[in-house]
């Protein structure tokens, strides 16, 4: 993909719109040498098993087609997303080569067009192998799939009756090309879980009944449960983006994102001033306050980390978070330090999107996802 693409793509992403530098009230900087950085670390710990990168609701935001070609750069050339919708973007915007799974199936009825646009379902049931199957026959080839087995999580993916049923059917899978049998781990986070264990095994028990194919169980956290979850193929996303893998001990990733708001007003206020909706805070002595740019309606939630940081002083938040601003006692700067358009950070080196995220009781992929639409993107390290 050239240059002049990726720019294209990254104004598509940015809500179809160019918001300015200049004219937005904030900026997400999305480090994409740190997301390719990340993959190496992990293909490093992979020993040799493939890694594929997962590209659902867009990237956990961070822009799909972005990620997927910063990726490619790796000779990563499996992806997964969650919606038939997905893929197809996907598939446009970086062009035929790379295999695209669709995570969550095919609902019934688009069989035809996810074949037309080269892309892989990732079959979750026996009615989806059936509608897979028939669509083949119907083009005359073979088409190629994952078929996903339930070893213990109970969203989507065969039930093991199912799995049982289809393995004695004959030629249930003609005309099926199976790239993966894959499952998916519920507790890959809490190593310490016997139900990692429980998963694998019904994860083994369960592909020996379907045609031999290659093998993929591990997500992001997997990867840290050792070898014997890595298989043949392994599906990260939030790792590459930065979120720890490993909650309970210190982040092997790189930080992927930036986030910085911009002062829209600064002023002083005496003793006893309300300040922000339901007059949340008073003032208990003379303050200095600045309003930033950024609130619920970009995603940053009420209860998320409260404070910003500005040159390495804390910034806490004063009153409630309202839908586009959050005012900052500004008190610890000296004063004019901090002006209209300066930038603070929300997400940085002084807090991480973890960080932000166990404020507001949460994880690190819901803070990434909900970021906002009215940000001005900023790509780097391409
Ligand atoms: C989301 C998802 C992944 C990636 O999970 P992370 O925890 O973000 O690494 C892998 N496989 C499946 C089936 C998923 O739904």
């Amino acid at each position: 993909m050239s240059d002049a693409e990726v720019t294209s793509l990254q104004t598509v992403a940015a809500g179809g719109s160019t918001v300015s530098e200049a004219a937005a009230g904030a900026i997400l900087t999305i480090d994409l040498g740190a997301i390719r950085e990340n993959h190496r670390r992990l293909k490093a710990r992979l020993n040799g098993v493939r890694c594929a990168g997962v590209l659902k609701a867009d990237g956990y935001g961070l822009g799909a087609a972005q990620v997927a070609a910063a990726l490619m750069k790796e000779g990563c050339d499996i992806f997964f997303v969650a919606l038939l919708g997905e893929g197809i973007a996907l598939r446009k915007a970086i062009g035929p080569g790379p295999d695209i799974f669709v995570l969550n199936g095919l609902p019934p009825g688009s069989e035809a067009e996810a074949a037309t646009a080269g892309l892989c379902p990732v079959i979750n049931s026996a009615i989806q192998l059936k509608a897979w199957r028939e669509i083949a026959r119907s083009m005359a080839k073979g088409l190629p799939a994952a078929v996903q087995v339930d070893s213990g999580m109970a969203r989507l993916g065969m039930a093991p009756a199912e799995v049982e049923a289809v393995a004695v059917e004959a030629g249930a899978f003609e005309g099926i090309d199976i790239r993966f049998v894959m499952s998916h781990l519920a507790r890959a986070d809490e190593p310490q879980e016997a139900a990692n264990e429980n998963q694998r095994r019904e994860f083994e028990r369960l592909r020996k009944m379907l045609p031999v194919a290659p093998a993929s169980l591990a997500n992001s956290s997997g990867i840290f449960l050792g070898p014997a979850y890595h298989y043949d193929l392994a599906r990260p996303g939030a790792a590459l983006y930065g979120v720890n893998p490993m909650p309970n001990e210190p982040n092997p990733m790189l930080p992927v994102i930036g986030l910085q708001a911009k002062v829209a007003q600064t002023r002083e206020v005496d003793t006893g001033a309300g300040i922000g909706y339901g007059h949340a805070h008073q003032a208990d002595a003379p303050l200095r306050l600045a309003t930033i740019s950024l609130g619920y309606g970009d995603g940053w939630h009420r209860r998320a980390a409260s404070a910003a940081w500005f040159e390495g002083a804390r910034l806490p938040f004063v009153g409630r978070v309202s839908m586009d601003s959050i005012i900052l006692d500004i008190s610890a700067l000296p004063a004019s330090r901090l002006r209209e358009g300066d930038l603070v950070e929300l997400i940085g080196p002084s807090q991480s999107v973890d960080d932000a995220a166990g404020h507001a009781g949460t994880i690190g992929y819901e803070v990434l996802i909900s970021l906002g639409a009215r940000f001005h993107r900023r790509y780097i390290g391409a």
